[in-house]
């Protein structure tokens, strides 16, 4: 069932990005019915259909008009991009919004016994790749003769199995390279997951819902990032906790009953408060000092 005055939305069905978007998305009021094993899920408070397919697949049927909005990793798109621009194919997107998640980079990694003196390293040798467009890309801007081998799993194993001298593959903490007996020689792309919608106009009902949406997914992230601290504090040192407290020109402060040498301080902080910080407000005579996280914010 397929209804055109529906937003679609195109999310990773397993993987790395598909908890953290669906995640957003329920976060910004969107509810769903997800059933196992079905490409399409519907909310069943606003009019959004989920396209839940393979992450290779997003950029494709948004840079298709297949799906309005998709939400994937900066690397997928990019190499899709660059892929469809070859070809002569629409590779046409609009970035919504880069986001907080799926953070991670694409690297050049050799065998621990390779002998990695710079990029004229590579001169010559073979590069096992899933993005043979990123690396080309790289390759040509850096004037390096390599050759990517294209494939679409199992990377890390390609030196050892003689198949190629190098790897390029996304790298997060390093282990699954260490495992295999590689080392990162040099990072060529960074990549968080992105919120991209079509090329051109959208409909009108559906823009309206877009520019609902977006504003929340700023009021997610920035409540992420965000604190609200609360804490007593001597009134003779208020200057000098407004001071520590990041964030706090316009604290709140409240008088407390029965006590008059101490103050409330409610402040909505942009960071987090570290021990140190809440050490040296004890010292200063702060007590009762809470750190809370903040689930949403507006205005
Ligand atoms: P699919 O079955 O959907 O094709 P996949 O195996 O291609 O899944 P995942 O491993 O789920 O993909 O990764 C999806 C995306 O998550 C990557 O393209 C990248 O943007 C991001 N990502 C974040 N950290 C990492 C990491 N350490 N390794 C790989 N990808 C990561
Ligand atoms: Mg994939």
């Amino acid at each position: 069932m397929t209804d055109s005055t529906r937003l679609r939305i195109a999310v990773q069905k397993k993987g790395r990005l598909s908890d953290e978007s669906l995640k957003l998305l329920k976060a910004i009021g969107v509810k769903l019915s997800i059933r196992d094993r079905l490409l399409i899920a519907h909310s069943t408070n606003l009019p959004i259909d989920l396209l839940l397919v393979r992450d290779d697949d997003i950029p494709g049927l948004v840079m298709d008009g297949i799906a309005d909005l998709g939400f994937i990793g900066e690397n997928e798109l990019e190499e899709k991009m660059l892929e469809r621009q070859a070809a002569n194919e629409p590779a046409e997107y609009q970035l919504l919004k880069r986001l907080e998640y799926g953070g991670c980079r694409l690297s050049i990694a050799v065998p621990n016994e390779f002998d990695y003196k710079g990029l004229e390293s590579f001169e010559g040798k073979r590069i096992a790749t899933t993005y043979p467009q990123l690396l080309k890309r790289y390759l040509q801007e850096n004037n390096v003769n390599a050759s990517p081998v294209m494939l679409t799993g199992s990377v890390e194993v390609a030196p050892r199995a003689g198949i190629a001298d190098a790897i390029c593959d996304l790298v997060s903490t390093g282990a699954t390279l260490e495992a295999n007996g590689l080392y990162e020689a040099i990072e060529i792309f960074q990549s968080k997951a992105v919120l991209i919608q079509k090329d051109g106009a959208l409909e009108e009902n559906k823009q309206e819902l877009v520019d609902t949406l977006l504003p929340r997914i700023n009021g997610v992230m920035q409540a992420k990032e965000s604190k609200y601290i609360m804490l007593h504090a001597p009134k003779a040192k208020l200057e000098q906790v407004k001071d520590l407290l990041p964030g706090a020109e316009n604290p709140t402060v409240l008088p407390l009953s029965g006590n008059d040498d101490q103050v409330a301080i409610h402040v909505v902080s942009k960071e987090n408060l570290f021990w140190v910080t809440m050490e040296q407000l004890k010292q200063l005579g702060c007590t009762s000092i809470l750190v809370m996280p903040i689930e949403k914010m507006m205005g």
